[in-house]
């Protein structure tokens, strides 16, 4: 293992004990004790009440509050492991009582899940009494949310067969799918120099500005893809297959309508967001002619697709990245940069290199009784500064959030990403304001650029194509590669239109990609949540301060409405095509200044 570096956040390390201070806490073991108990008493209390609607609706509530109130220590146990984990996943110790608290989670959820299943069987006008109760008024829109499921659930004999089944079926595939590929080794050369890394690594490189080495790099991925294709093939076959199943079983009008539910926003909000991104996917094919002749080659092929502009952006240390951070918040709001500066103050963040530690970056929402603890990997690079800026988004958003309570802190994965984008522009914003020299300019500009077209066109490229290929499968039953290859370029040749040439080889690289087999039609929600804050932002720019209270507003509801309602009181109608223009309309901005700038700078 390659020795770690050590960087300018060396030192910079959370204090885990708000929560517990190690595996070995009294209070942690007492605490999983309890938990138990907890979820025992509550089921030989209630088992029954809410089916036979034996309850007065503030028992109800009561009721609800002890069950929020055994989530509440599920989430400070599970948090705790996790995090503790995610500081040395080599640590034995560590790992057992990650696996540990997994398994009391789960015991206690299935001690709990009557609960849920009683409540959605209730018959119609019994549940709307409740929800028209005001002893229930908190919880209302989170109880409503469950009753959306009852038409599809089935009976609990079926419900537990299905279960049960699953994990020999969907489960057992996805297992295999990530072994499939996390073995995958993909072996190349350039500049004469072999390299031989894992496939993360390897599509990694096409975010390198060495040509030939993405080239070779990219060759290599398609040939190890197609090494593996009869698994992988067989393994998507089988995922399609059984979500088609489930979806028949339950009755669901449309393939996506899981995943909607799951998202808490209806198909028409789905179509207006697709549809609009589809409109202007012209604008990709417009930045990526402008690339060519800034890169100066004759044609751009796909390996080209995420090369950075040519050229240099000055790198950044801890120190500084947080000031900048800082600042940046301060300026849209004084109250923003007072949560985002007790994230550094009282040891919130985990930020140094470390053997062991978990790669990439999160904030953990924990438990609204404590407060989010952020992990970055900070390495000096730029990118780690937008990073940072991210993360303490989703930090204050949780923060702000806690009122909600545990059940209704935290966000559909829709409006998840509300705060932290936003963050990321407070930051880029002040960063492309302070640039003196154009080139600079440029190439942050275009950077970016190619980074949001990623999060916004091709996800609903990548959606559609599962859209086809479920479809597909259901008329014509299983699947060849070559079949699959087909849908998939056809989705993607839509995105970059004459401007960049997809060779027919990235026709197998649909194969990889996780989301379509751990998390069907989740990809529009990237697309979603980016053109909400494009959105979002831009009117900020228009109303000013007094836009600020209202934003903050939203985020301190959490997941305590659907996006739709909570949108609603800023002025947005998330139904409507042309919310989702807005968005969009700033990011032919930004293609058109690149353009200005290429000019400016002579580039083309
Ligand atoms: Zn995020």
């Amino acid at each position: 293992m390659a020795e770690t570096e050590s960087t300018s956040a060396e030192g910079v390390e959370w204090d885990l004990s708000d929560l517990y201070e190690s595996h070995e806490d009294q209070d942690l073991k007492g605490d999983m004790e309890k938990l138990t108990e907890k979820a025992e008493r509550f089921r030989e209390k209630y088992k029954g009440k809410v089916e036979e609607a034996d309850l007065e609706p503030g028992e109800f509530r009561d009721a609800m509050e002890e069950y929020e109130d055994i989530y509440e220590l599920m989430g400070k146990i599970k948090s705790f492991a996790m995090l503790y984990h995610s500081m040395d996943t080599q640590d034995p110790d560590r790992g057992a009582l990650l696996q540990k608290s997994e398994q009391i989670g789960s015991e206690a959820k299935n001690k709990l899940i009557f609960f849920e299943l009683e409540w959605q069987d209730l018959p119609e006008e019994t549940a709307e009494e409740y929800l028209e109760s005001d002893e229930l008024d908190h919880y209302e829109s989170y109880l409503r949310h469950w009753r959306r499921y009852t038409p599809y659930m089935l009976s609990e004999d079926e419900e537990q067969i299905i279960e049960s089944l699953q994990n020999t079926g969907k489960e057992a595939f996805k297992r295999l799918f990530d072994e499939t590929v996390g073995q995958i080794k993909v072996e190349f050369e350039a500049h004469g120099e072999s390299h031989e890394m894992v496939l993360d690594q390897a599509l990694s490189v096409l975010y390198e500005d060495d040509r030939e080495k993405r080239k070779a790099a990219a060759d290599a991925v398609t040939e190890a893809l197609q090494d593996e294709n009869q698994l992988l093939n067989f393994i998507f076959n089988n995922i399609v297959q059984n979500h088609t199943t489930i979806c028949n079983f339950r009755d669901y009008p449309n393939p996506m309508t899981p995943r909607n539910l799951d998202n808490r926003v209806d198909k028409e909000t789905v179509d207006a967001l697709m549809e609009a991104v589809e409109e202007n996917v012209d604008l990709v094919e417009e930045f990526y002619e402008t690339k060519s002749e800034i890169v100066d080659y004759e044609t751009l092929y796909d390996y080209d697709r995420y090369s950075p502009l040519p050229g240099s952006v000055p790198e950044t240390d801890f120190e500084e990245s947080r000031e900048k951070v800082l600042n940046a918040y301060e300026e849209f709001s004084p109250k923003m940069r007072e949560i985002a500066e007790k994230f550094f103050e009282n040891d919130w963040i985990d930020a140094e290199l470390k053997e062991g530690k978990r790669g990439g970056a999160f904030s953990s929402s924990t438990v609204p009784s404590v407060h989010p603890y952020i992990l970055l990997n900070f390495t000096d690079k730029p990118r780690d500064s937008m990073t940072m800026a991210h993360e303490l988004g989703h930090g204050v958003h949780q923060y702000l959030a806690r009122d909600q309570g545990a059940l209704q802190q935290s966000t559909p994965l829709t409006t998840a990403e509300m705060a932290s984008v936003f963050g990321e522009m407070l930051l880029f914003d002040k960063l492309i304001n302070d640039v003196e020299d154009p080139e600079t300019e440029l190439i942050l500009l275009g950077n970016k650029l190619q980074n949001d077209f990623a999060t916004v066109f091709r996800q609903v490229i990548m959606t559609r194509f599962e859209q086809d290929l479920h479809q597909t499968q259901r008329e014509q039953g299983e699947l060849k590669s070559e079949e699959i290859n087909e849908i998939w370029m056809e989705a993607n040749k839509k995105e970059f239109g004459d401007s960049v040439e997809l060779r027919d080889q990235y026709g197998w690289w649909w194969s990889y990609v996780l989301h379509f087999v751990h998390y069907p039609f989740y990809c529009y929600a990237y697309a979603f949540g980016e053109l909400l804050v494009l959105a979002l932002y831009d009117m900020y720019k228009e109303k000013g301060d007094e836009f600020v209270p209202q934003y903050i507003d939203l985020l301190k509801a959490g997941g305590s409405e659907d996006p739709k309602d909570l949108l609603e009181k800023i002025g947005v109608d998330i139904t409507d095509p042309d919310f989702w223009q807005r968005g969009l309309s700033v990011l032919r901005e930004k293609v058109d200044r690149v353009e200005e700038l290429a000019e400016e700078t002579g580039k083309i």
